[in-house]
């Protein structure tokens, strides 16, 4: 991973921006139903290691623990924060 080795050297705002281009990529054409706390609609991943890829790099700006899990619906993975409850 070079995003690490970035991270000192590019502004929180640059870095969100490259994050949002790079790593936060919806399924465009395949939804499920699933929702968060605030009652958004999740991002929906196509492979968990797409998830995983996007979880470290938030995990690596945030400091907070990520946990992916795959839809219940089967349509994909997503990122969840609350690592004990879905
Ligand atoms: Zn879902």
């Amino acid at each position: 991973m070079t995003i690490t080795k970035t991270l000192s050297s590019i502004s929180t705002a640059t870095l969100m921006k490259r994050l949002r281009k790079v790593c936060i990529k919806p399924v465009a054409d395949r939804r499920c139903n699933c929702r968060d706390k605030q009652g958004r609609l999740k991002k929906l991943y196509a492979s968990p290691s797409e998830a995983a890829d996007t979880a470290s790099t938030r995990m690596d700006v945030t400091q907070k623990w990520l946990k992916i899990y795959e839809c219940p619906e089967k349509l994909g993975w997503h990122i969840t924060s609350n690592i004990f409850q879905w």
